[in-house]
């Protein structure tokens, strides 16, 4: 390649994006000075532009807020090699994922990137992360990005967006991918791990072309819950949780490899809500490992109540894949078949 790779921020606000002013309070930070604050970014070799949005914390986050950043990559899709978007930690692993379900077509490499400490704070993790967010964005092999998905880095490992969790409030290390094994490497050198990055169909062959046009799958159905089982949950709180008006989708955290009661009236509860509609879908709330519901007696049950198997899949994941399946307004059975297929890679090895 003779030109410089081009990368667009898109910065939505969170902890990476604070600064100390004079009297110590945490104030956004100038995002359009980066290179004046960053020196090392001029020896990357990259061109650089930022998108800013109106800074949030991102525990306010909502669907129509994805669409708006989705929207910016699409529109920008063809200026630029790749684009990094810098997000608040706590839902980022929601939004990621929520953009990979949306995305179709996508063929450059859109990583999700933030950080625990202010940028303004001298132990930041935020500069490493984004710089190294920054070359992976524009690392090109033969022409071609070597990382086109949606990902998320964080702390010297990049991920599968779809398959992170926050799981640390404190750690530096606040992400993790437990049931799919990183994209990327960080040490002294970046070492792609290419045989986990998903490749788009005749990528790299002769002739190949990337596909020019991005689109956006941009409606999001909210009417769903997430239920996580415990012992002791009883037959009133269930069926009330069951009945809330306009219910369409429910992620159910079940316990180990998708266990629950066996008692009729926790069945009945479930088949009833199936009955009126409402798609089931079985996550573990073990941060690592699948759903198997031929296993035990305890899961087989809840397969035969027409509950879904959602394997593997994070919560973030299964929300945000189930709220966009259910606003594409397909059937019931459309919306049980394509939970139990992996669209994005979220699922399954
Ligand atoms: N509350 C912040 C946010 O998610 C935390 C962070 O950015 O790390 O926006």
């Amino acid at each position: 390649m003779n030109r410089k790779p081009s990368i667009l921020i898109i910065y939505t606000g969170g902890t990476i994006g604070m600064q100390r002013d004079e009297n110590g309070t945490l104030i956004p930070f100038d995002f359009n000075s980066i290179e004046r604050e960053f020196p090392a970014v001029r020896h990357l070799n990259v061109d650089i532009d930022v998108f800013k949005m109106p800074p949030i914390d991102s525990s306010n986050m909502k669907p129509e807020r994805w669409v708006e950043i989705a929207h910016v990559v699409r529109d920008n899709y063809a200026q630029y090699d790749g684009f990094v978007i810098l997000h608040g930690t706590d839902t980022m692993s929601y939004t990621a994922s929520a953009l990979s379900f949306m995305f179709e077509n996508l063929a450059k490499p859109v990583v999700f990137t933030g950080s625990q400490i202010p940028m303004g704070i001298m132990r930041t993790d935020g500069r490493e992360n984004l710089i190294t967010a920054i070359e992976i964005a524009s690392a090109q092999r033969d022409g071609l990005p070597i990382v086109p998905e949606v990902s998320l880095y964080f702390q010297n490992r990049l991920f599968r967006a779809n398959r992170t969790s926050k799981v640390s409030a404190e750690a530096l290390s606040a992400f993790d991918s437990r049931n799919y094994p990183p994209l990327a490497e960080v040490g002294v050198n970046i070492e792609y791990r290419v045989a986990n990055i998903h490749y788009p169909d005749g990528w790299g062959e002769q002739g190949y072309m990337m596909p020019a046009e991005l689109t956006v799958n941009e409606k999001f159905d909210t009417n769903v819950i997430v239920l996580k089982l415990f012992p002791g949950i009883s037959e009133m709180t269930l069926r009330s949780m069951l009945s809330v008006s306009g219910l369409r989708g429910v992620i159910f955290e079940t316990f180990g490899t998708g266990n629950a009661p066996t008692a009729e009236w926790f069945l009945n509860a479930l088949s009833d809500a199936i009955a009126r509609g409402i798609a089931i879908v079985n996550v573990t709330q073990c941060g690592e490992g699948a759903v198997d519901m031929e296993l035990y007696e305890t899961g087989l049950r809840l397969k035969n109540a027409g509950v879904i198997c959602g394997y593997d899949m994070t919560t973030e994941a299964a929300v945000t894949k189930l709220m966009s399946l259910l606003g594409l307004g397909l059937s019931q059975e459309e919306v049980s078949r394509m939970m139990a297929l992996s669209l994005r890679g979220e699922s399954g090895q």
